[in-house]
């Protein structure tokens, strides 16, 4: 029996390749939610990556839905709960995307310690001033999130010669060169902090006024997971008085920004922010497509 799917976000076309054996596939990859509500009746699997919302609402009109499908990893723009009550299956991508997003990260890092945004911004317009930096050799990175990307990040910097502490509250694996070290211990001790945690669509931030009031003077902090993780009105105050040296950030709490703490944020130096490039290789949306159809087939 041929099934109908509707792809609602850009995703490599090896995706509908795989697919097109067994399915019939709509691919709408700029579908407002208006019409996502409205057309959502018609299929039996729908295909998202993070632009568009898998909400209550859109589950409760996917009277034929079965299968709801990320191609790539968070879920967090996904009802999950409800979709499960519906004994709809969610698929998604673990692992396709981070080889990606760690050299986006240890980018980041270089990014943060040595001011290369500044100094790039300010040769544009001919401005040769040198910039001081700090080197991350010896210096302490601390991993929020000690998954996939974060186990992966930790074996990419050792080439800088960094200690290595990370906060997981699940049961994961450290291996030698990395101290299980408590949330507190974490914001006490390290020189640069890169979080790598996942979030559900409710999750509480991680990071209140009361642990960002225990960073490092001068902490640099990468984020290329999810922005919920922090409390971005409570770290504005942290932004402005330099206790946080740097915030390079590939994921914002808007995206595109529309609260007045975030306009605010993007206006400082010491915020550089990308628009979710984390997963945006040639490589990587491959292995998500791949992945992704599997999935979807396995599934069905
Ligand atoms: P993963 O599931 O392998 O690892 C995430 C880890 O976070 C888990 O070990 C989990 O226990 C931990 N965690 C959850 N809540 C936590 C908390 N409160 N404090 C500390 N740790 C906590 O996931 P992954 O593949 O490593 O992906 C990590 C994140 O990167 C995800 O949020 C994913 O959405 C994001 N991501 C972003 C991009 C991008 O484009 N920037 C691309 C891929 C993945």
């Amino acid at each position: 029996m041929y099934g109908k799917v509707l792809i609602c976000d850009p995703v490599d076309t090896v995706m509908t390749d795989k697919l097109k054996d067994k399915f019939e596939i709509d691919y709408k990859p700029k579908i407002s939610s208006q019409e996502l509500l409205e057309v959502i009746k018609d299929y039996d699997v729908v295909v998202v990556r993070s632009r568009t919302k898998i909400t209550k609402d859109v589950i409760s009109n996917g009277k034929k839905l079965k299968i709801i499908a990320r191609a790539g990893i968070g879920v967090d723009n996904i009802d999950t709960d409800y979709a499960e009550e519906k004994h709809i299956k969610v698929v998604y991508a673990p692992g396709s995307s981070t080889e990606s997003v760690v050299e986006i990260t240890l980018a980041m890092m270089v990014i943060g310690a040595r001011s290369l945004y500044k100094g790039m911004e300010n040769t544009r317009k001919n401005d040769f001033t040198k910039l001081k930096g700090m080197e991350l050799e010896g210096k302490t990175l601390g991993i929020l999130g000690f998954g996939r990307i974060g186990k992966a990040i930790v074996d990419a910097s050792r080439t800088f010669k960094m200690k290595f502490i990370a906060y997981d509250p699940m049961p994961v694996e450290y291996p030698e060169y990395v101290k299980k070290v408590s949330l507190d211990e974490l914001m006490e001790q390290s020189d640069v902090i890169s979080i790598n945690v996942t979030m559900r669509k409710d999750s509480p931030y991680i990071l209140n006024d009361n642990e960002l009031s225990k960073l490092k003077e001068g902490v640099i902090i990468v984020n290329t997971s999810r922005a919920r993780a922090i409390n971005g009105k409570d770290m504005l105050k942290y932004l402005k008085n330099g206790k946080i040296s740097a915030f390079v950030s590939d994921v914002f709490w808007n995206e595109p920004a529309k609260e007045e703490y975030e306009m605010e944020m993007l206006k400082l130096d010491n915020v550089m922010i990308t628009p979710h490039l984390g997963a945006q290789t040639k490589e990587a949306q491959k292995r998500i497509a791949i992945m992704t159809a599997d999935n979807i087939i396995n599934e069905w």
